[in-house]
């Protein structure tokens, strides 16, 4: 493949004597830094490493075939349509030169090199197997669209060859089903599965019996839900256990494979559990942009891979650096949406600040509005930042009304309502669509050889050392 390299000619600010800032990343913190510098007198180029901006707190519902994925994932050019002073451009960034003042960004082998005033980087984070990546072949995550289409083929495509399959053993294997981390991804996954087995697939077999299916909460963690403190997450257990999910505490995951999981429990013994269809949903690790700001700016970076920034979330010696979401550490903020979003606010903020020639603002402040998972259908937990906390039917109502109203796009709104009514007062699931090709293409890739990816792009992996559960939300 060859490569070709674009400069976008550099100097301070544009053609126009506009400031240019670079924002890297479509997820909260970029999108949310973007719109809030819609009026101002700037020239941004958001680049993000897929076309999209992607919803991922209903990724489970694209996974066990609720939503579509362009329901929670629309075209980041098109949220941006109307805003004229952004130019979004596709590609994953490679390198970041803080002394040149550049970004290169890489897609297909071409490279572009693109100058800045102002930088917002807002990467993100994947996955973390805690050093165990061989886990991945078999207990795929759940950070990417792909992820979760490959997800719903793995489930759906479970109780296709239980169907089939003649030998008890071999049925039981194919109906088991085991989530990895009882943090609020792996409850609403966990939730799904089971009501999936038990209301969507009831009638639909003629040989084996759906509602049979073993679903598996696991967590090496003695709570369900720990961060929402001890009464909810026991509640969130129970609810659980009523759906048909075992939940299995103090069990660390010591192995996995094609066939199943082996765990230990807190007594030390080991056992394995036979299940075809593995769920990792434990633990994040941020993007490998945080080494490379972390080299260049001597700001510290932890073993999850996050960059400290200052209370101004900005890097040390760089004022025109910001970084925000679940690539910063900053007082032990959560990776959650609202993070991201606030600080993506604050860093556009700082820099209208300066271009008016006004006084910084006042250290970031993060005001925790709460969180909110779903167990199943009619029931959630909800924790409003440690002041009142609930469950049940009106927490769930509450659930609706706000994913509803997050969700990016009238259309996407209108269709997930739609999708939402058909699913949760009926028994269908419109999304059931599933293809060889999201089942086995992520295999076929990784079979072209290791980091195949990255040396097509020379781009940055993520931190590879075993970090912890950097969010608090998911713990394994
Ligand atoms: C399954 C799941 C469920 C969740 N549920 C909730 C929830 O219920 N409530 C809640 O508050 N939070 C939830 N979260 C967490 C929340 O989604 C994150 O905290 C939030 O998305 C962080 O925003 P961000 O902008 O930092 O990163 P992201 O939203 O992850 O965006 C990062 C962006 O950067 C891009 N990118 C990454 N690397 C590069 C690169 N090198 N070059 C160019 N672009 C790049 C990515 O493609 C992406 O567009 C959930 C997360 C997951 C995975």
């Amino acid at each position: 493949m060859t490569t070709s390299v674009t400069r976008v000619p550099a100097g301070h600010g544009t053609d126009n004597g506009r400031p240019r800032v670079v924002i890297i990343g479509s997820g909260f913190g970029g999108l949310f830094a973007a719109r809030s510098l819609a009026k101002s007198p700037v020239d941004i180029t958001l680049i993000g490493k897929t076309a999209h901006h992607l919803f991922q707190p209903l990724l489970y519902q694209v996974a066990t075939g609720i939503l579509s994925e362009g329901e929670i994932a629309p075209a980041t050019r098109e949220v941006l349509r109307h805003q004229k002073n952004v130019t979004t451009v596709l590609g994953e960034v490679v390198e970041i030169d803080l002394t040149a003042r550049t970004v290169t960004s890489v897609v297909l082998g071409r490279r572009t090199v693109h100058p800045y005033d102002e930088l917002i980087v807002a990467a993100g984070a994947g996955q973390s197997y805690f050093g165990n990546d061989q886990f991945a072949e078999f207990a795929p995550g759940m950070k990417s669209i792909d992820d979760a289409l490959e997800l719903r083929g793995r489930i759906f495509g479970a109780f296709e060859l239980a169907e089939l399959a003649t030998d008890q053993e071999e049925i039981d294997r194919l109906l088991t089903f085991v989530v990895v981390g009882a943090g609020p991804t792996g409850v609403e996954m966990a939730g799904q599965i089971a009501e999936l087995s038990r209301r969507t697939l009831r009638r639909d077999f003629r040989r084996i019996d759906p509602t049979s299916a073993r679903v598996i909460l696991l967590d090496a963690a003695s709570a369900v839900l720990p961060s929402f403190g001890e009464k909810l997450g026991e509640r969130a257990r129970r609810q659980l256990a009523e759906g048909g999910v075992e939940v299995q505490l103090g069990a660390m995951v010591t192995d996995v494979d094609a066939n199943g999981i082996e765990v230990k429990d807190g007594d030390g013994q080991i056992r394995r559990i036979r299940a075809a269809t593995k769920i990792w949903a434990a633990g994040v690790q941020a993007s490998g942009l945080g080494r490379i700001l972390g080299e260049q700016s001597g700001a510290e970076v932890d073993r999850a891979g996050r960059i400290s920034v200052l209370p101004d979330l900005t890097l040390p010696g760089h004022p025109e650096v910001h970084v925000v979401g679940d690539m910063m550490a900053l007082d032990k903020l959560p990776g959650v949406a609202q993070v991201a979003i606030q600080g993506g606010r604050y860093a556009a903020d700082a820099i209208k600040r300066r271009l008016a020639g006004k006084q910084p603002a006042a250290p970031f402040h993060y005001k925790d509005k709460g969180s909110m998972a779903t167990i199943s259908r009619f029931h959630a937990v909800v924790d409003l930042g440690g002041r009142l906390k609930f469950e049940g039917f009106i927490a769930w109502v509450m659930w609706l009304a706000l994913h509803l109203l997050y969700i990016v796009g009238f259309r996407s709104r209108l269709t997930a309502a739609l999708h939402w009514t058909v699913s949760f007062l009926g028994r269908g699931r419109s999304q059931r669509v599933a293809t060889q090709q999201q089942v086995y293409g992520r295999l076929a890739l990784e079979q072209l050889g290791p980091g195949w990816e990255a040396s097509k792009t020379g781009g940055p992996k993520q931190a590879t050392d075993a970090g912890g559960d950097m969010t608090g939300r998911e713990s394994a």
